[in-house]
């Protein structure tokens, strides 16, 4: 029989990568296994039609953690991220909003529509700012044990109390009523205008089968407001090279530390012998040993799919079946020939450089949510685009682009069940298509080639149960010491040997990379490994 290895990775995702380049590091022998050709999971780059280079999936990089690009010396293994300026939100009736990385710039777009809002936005950025830094503390370190007795973790909780407690009492009302509000009721004790509020409602929903007016949702704002590029909030940037570079860059940074990694090595199931996991089947039948075994994919997959119900407590697979994935958002990337301009403003400026969301008002963004509410794609969607071809012109052939357009809402279950993905895929990209040819004449004339990937799709591919993008939503009964479930909330599982590493871990989804390299601290310090 081979040597086991210490530990085995189940998934070259961005997570399982961190996961694993952090116990090579500390010197253990790590293999990670790869079901498809390419590393990276949802941080992907791929060519998928000749010259053209998508990011298939995650396309902007805005939540990683600094530590973690520091730590594993990602510059050094290649990763470049290029910021994003701009926030862009076209109208239908030809008026527009930008938002800027300069304050002031950004002041005399939203006074067009709004003198009021226009002050107040800047103090609302300095809010969430405070706000997120009551919650930063908790998405670097595990999840807090709200019930354990030992001094050492009430100590933790205390810290985070008296951070609250630190924050003055208007700012603490502000942060109660952010953990318990819809996205767009939050906004609206704050801003007036819709155009303003509509697109910044967004990050609230973001793969999550809710809408703006959904309660619960102004918490995902604060979560998405917490990226940092440089130290500073809510910076947005691409990967030069498409996201797949940020996985790419991690994968090297493991190599170097002497980790083994495998692609196109499906695993099949986990090797669990006297309620203890050792190793690995692969679909071929291969069988692989390791003291440690760790999964980098979603939960449900884990537990009911890899490990199997006979070796689980009954409890824990019921919260699994229930555990709320329930896949909502979609992805069209385009190849173009040439890139149209926007009526709203045109030219090829620098407002293409940014986000473009197209998300004209909150009635809007509620009305795609109420086709999705009963089992239909949005006739008129959410979708935010990026062109990475203007900043990073490898991912192109020259004079060419690419555009990548996250789309929202795509229910997984199309029509209660009665049909399938495959069956509405093309009109699904063909509404995307239409939607954004009323912001932007002459797309669907230069497309020369479109990728679609629905909920399906994305569960079939990239092996993302019920499309879910997060491996399960981020809402509050799913995350922190209930991420994936109470009690296994700090990456062990009910299988000794067995942890997680990847987003339906805490802190959770995005391309982060704090629960691959806080569960593998979590195994060095348990001491098992
Ligand atoms: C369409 C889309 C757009 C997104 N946009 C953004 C964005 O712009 N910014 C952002 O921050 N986040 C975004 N996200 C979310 C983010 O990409 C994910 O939350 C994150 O990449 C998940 O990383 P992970 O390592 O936890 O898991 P994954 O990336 O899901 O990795 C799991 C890996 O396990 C592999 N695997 C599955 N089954 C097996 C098996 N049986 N054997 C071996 N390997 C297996 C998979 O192939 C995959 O490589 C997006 C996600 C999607 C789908």
């Amino acid at each position: 029989m081979a040597r086991p290895y210490d530990a085995i990775i189940i998934g070259g995702g961005h997570n399982g990568l961190i996961c694993a380049a952090t116990l090579a590091r500390a010197g253990r022998r790590v293999l990670v296994l790869e079901r498809r050709h390419v590393l990276g999971g949802a941080a992907v780059s791929e060519e998928v039609f000749e010259g053209f280079t998508f990011s298939v999936c995650s396309y902007v990089v805005s939540l990683l953690r600094p530590w973690i690009i520091r730590d594993l010396d990602l510059a050094r293994h290649g990763l470049r991220i290029l910021p994003l300026d701009c926030s862009f939100s076209p109208l239908p009736d030809g008026r527009s909003l930008a938002r800027w990385g300069d304050p002031e710039r950004t002041r005399r777009e939203i006074a067009a529509f709004s003198p009021a809002d226009a002050e107040v936005y800047g103090e609302y950025g300095r809010t969430m700012m405070q706000m997120g830094r009551i919650v930063k503390p908790l998405i670097d370190a595990p999840a807090p044990r709200p019930t354990s007795l030992n001094p050492a973790r009430l100590v933790e909780i205390l810290g985070h109390a008296r951070r609250l407690q630190a924050l003055p009492r208007s700012l603490r009302t502000r942060f109660l009523q952010m953990m318990t509000m819809s996205a767009a009721d939050f906004l609206d004790l704050w801003f007036e205008s819709d155009v303003l509020k509509a697109p910044m409602s967004v990050s609230g929903i973001i793969g999550t089968y809710q809408g703006v007016r959904s309660p619960g949702t102004a918490y995902v704002l604060l979560h998405h407001y917490m990226g940092e590029i440089d130290g500073a909030f809510r910076a947005w940037g691409l990967a030069q090279g498409g996201t797949g570079a940020v996985s790419l860059a991690i994968a090297a940074a493991a190599r170097a530390a002497g980790c083994e990694i495998r692609t196109e090595a499906p695993v099949e199931r986990v090797l669990v012998r006297g309620g203890t996991a050792r190793g690995v089947v692969l679909a071929g039948g291969e069988e692989l040993y390791a003291r440690t075994v760790v999964s980098g994919v979603d939960p449900r997959l884990t537990f009911l799919g890899l490990v199997g119900a006979e070796h689980l407590p009954a409890e824990l697979c019921e919260r699994m079946r229930h555990f709320k994935l329930r896949g909502s958002s979609g992805k069209v990337n385009l190849a173009l020939d040439h890139l149209p301009e926007f009526t709203s403003r045109p030219g090829i400026g620098p407002h293409m450089h940014g986000d473009v969301a197209i998300a004209p008002s909150i009635e809007y963004l509620e009305r795609a949510f109420d086709d999705a509410k009963y089992g239909e794609p949005s006739r008129r969607p959410y979708i935010n685009v990026v062109i990475p071809s203007l900043s990073d012109p490898s991912v192109a052939p020259p004079g060419k682009h690419v555009m990548s357009c996250f789309v929202q809402y795509a229910p997984y279950h199309v029509n209660g069940g009665a049909e399938t993905w495959p069956e509405r895929r093309a009109a699904f990209g063909d509404t995307v298509l239409e939607t954004l040819e009323e912001y932007m004449p002459g797309l669907t004339s230069a497309v020369l080639h479109r990728q679609v990937l629905t909920p399906w799709d994305l569960e079939q591919e990239f092996g993302l149960s019920e499309g879910n993008i997060f491996h399960g939503e981020l809402s509050l009964d799913q995350l922190a010491f209930l991420r994936p479930a109470p009690g296994w909330a700090h990456y062990q599982t009910p299988v000794a040997g067995l942890w997680m590493c990847a987003s339906g871990t805490h802190p959770g989804g995005g391309l982060m990379g704090a629960p691959g390299a806080l569960a593998a601290r979590a195994m060095l310090a348990e001491g098992s490994l």
